[in-house]
């Protein structure tokens, strides 16, 4: 008889790893400090304006699918999603633009009338290598555990893997095949949503941008990203998971046999038998957890850039915008440099602004009215800022550039919201990044945090921390591996 489980932790991760284990028949509570469920996937409003405070680019929606399936729900039933056309706009600092377009010929096209006919023949040998590499890289790399290198019986799929170029970096993969610097930028910026600069990334992380551009970028069709979340908590409780918020989680109770509670902030006591830690790995490694479960992975922890984002509330629409346009700055190489090279301390001189207007979404704003949201990338809290000041000149620089850009004077605007560093950290983000450790390679695979504490019985962990690392597809993935290492193990 298997005793009861308690998920710390409502976000993507901890929502996954509860379906998986409510749908096993497993007596699942999930622990929640905020007042709902999302974690980084979250909402904000001010006054009539609602917008999402995390993530913008949902990407394989088949692994949400699968997520809502294992409790034998379906994905069109809780979350009509729809594909976004296009799925980026590039804005180039020398005033052209490349749009990111669904299918190969329609975006052979779009680069033939960019950058002419020879180079679309050479995109397009370069889209196959990206196909080959995310095939040859997610059922042996990603969607499955692995902690030991002797783990890697699949030593052929990883000889295949090398062979097609996942060794060499981001940009010499990419160079390798295209010509045009606003191409190899185009399928190269994505080494930022790891927390690394393209030119050392390795061409692994390529396949962040296969997902991105030749996968491609979908929404939900009515509550924005945030309806994500909603939808997988909805299907948690109905598979009978009991979800309870505003409560956060003290201590992780272990004895000699392993994990035996969690002490609850209000003086609860939860009795389990495996505790599934999806909250920030960092963090959490800061009092939360037993002794027992420190990892050596985590002593020199190098934590991802953060980001400073502004949230508009408009009184006018933006006829003719994207949904998600990307101004890359002029200054490729100094932004990238400042960000990662040294150690995410530097604001970017000049960095690449990601504009989400989310014009599908009804309810995001009154009827005439819009909401914008930019994301800038900028330093973590390890630079030592003083962010009260840094904070709002960032935000001058931002509105100069966007007023530069064409937005007009975002000054004006009825509503604005600003996420910065500090704000991240009250969230309970290590080092103020709500993206928690990079992915260079000694903290990739194995070399991550590892899904279960070797001397607590019984603990185990999920989310962005832990592999396969950041992003909506992955931490789901990582619940599912979680739930899977509880139901492994008798207890
Ligand atoms: C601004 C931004 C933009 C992003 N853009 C994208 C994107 O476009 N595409 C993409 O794929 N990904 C994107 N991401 C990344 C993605 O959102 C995250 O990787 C993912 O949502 C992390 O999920 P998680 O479950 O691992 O962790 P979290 O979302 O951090 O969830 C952890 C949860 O644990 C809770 N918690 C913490 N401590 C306790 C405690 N002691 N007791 C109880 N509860 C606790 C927290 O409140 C939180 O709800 C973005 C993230 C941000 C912030």
């Amino acid at each position: 008889m298997s005793g009861p489980v308690v998920v710390i932790g409502a976000g993507l991760a901890g929502l996954a790893a509860a379906i998986h284990l409510a749908a096993a028949g497993r007596d699942v509570t999930v622990v929640e400090a905020a007042d709902g469920p999302g974690g980084c996937c979250g909402t904000a409003s001010a006054g009539p304006y609602r917008f999402d405070t995390g993530p913008s680019v949902l990407t394989m929606p088949g692994v949400i699918e699968e997520t809502l399936g294992a409790a034998g729900e379906d994905l069109a039933s809780w979350l009509p999603l729809a594909e976004l056309d296009p799925y980026y706009r590039l804005a180039f600092p020398d005033g052209s633009h490349l749009d990111v377009l669904p299918g190969a010929g329609r975006m052979a096209a779009e680069v033939t009338r960019l950058s002419g006919a020879r180079e679309a023949e050479r995109y397009l040998r370069f889209r196959r290598q990206l196909e080959l590499l995310l095939e040859a890289e997610w059922t042996p790399f990603v969607a499955r555990d692995f902690h030991r290198l002797r783990d890697l019986a699949q030593v052929r799929a990883a000889v295949k893997l090398a062979r097609l170029g996942a060794l060499r970096r981001m940009t010499g993969l990419a160079e390798h095949y295209l010509t045009d610097w606003r191409l190899i930028r185009a399928h190269t910026f994505q080494a930022l949503y790891v927390g690394l600069d393209p030119a050392r990334a390795p061409g692994i992380y390529s396949i962040v941008s296969t997902m991105d551009t030749v996968g491609g970028v979908h929404i939900p069709a009515r509550g924005g990203m945030h309806a994500v979340p909603l939808a997988l908590a909805d299907v948690a409780a109905k598979a009978g998971a009991q979800l309870r918020y505003g409560i956060p989680a003290e201590k992780v109770l272990a004895g000699a046999s392993g994990v035996t509670g969690v002490w609850l902030a209000d003086g609860e006591l939860l009795r389990a038998s495996s505790v599934i830690v999806a909250a920030d790995l960092p963090a959490a490694h800061r009092g939360l957890l037993p002794a027992g479960a420190a990892d050596w992975r985590l002593l020199r922890p190098h934590f991802a850039p953060s980001c400073l984002v502004a949230h508009f509330g408009l009184d006018h629409q933006l006829p003719g915008q994207a949904h998600h346009t990307l101004h890359l700055g002029p200054d490729w190489t100094g932004t990238f440099d400042a960000l990662t090279r040294r150690g995410a301390v530097q604001p970017g001189p000049d960095p690449s602004l990601l504009i989400t207007a989310p014009s599908h979404d009804p309810d995001a704003a009154p009827a005439g009215h819009a909401t914008l949201s930019v994301l800038e990338p900028t330093a973590n809290l390890l630079g030592g800022h003083d962010w009260a000041v840094t904070t709002p000149r960032l935000r001058d620089r931002l509105l100069a550039r966007l007023g530069r850009l064409g937005y007009g004077d975002l000054d004006q605007a009825p509503a604005e919201l600003i996420m910065d560093p500090p704000r991240w950290a009250a969230r309970g983000h290590g080092a103020g990044t709500p993206f928690g450790l990079d992915h260079r390679l000694s903290q990739t695979a194995w070399l991550r945090p590892r899904r279960s504490a070797r001397r607590v019985p019984g603990l185990h962990f999920a989310g962005a921390g832990t592999a396969p690392g950041i992003g909506v597809p992955m931490v789901l993935i990582s619940g599912r591996l979680a739930a899977r290492a509880v139901l492994d193990t008798a207890r």
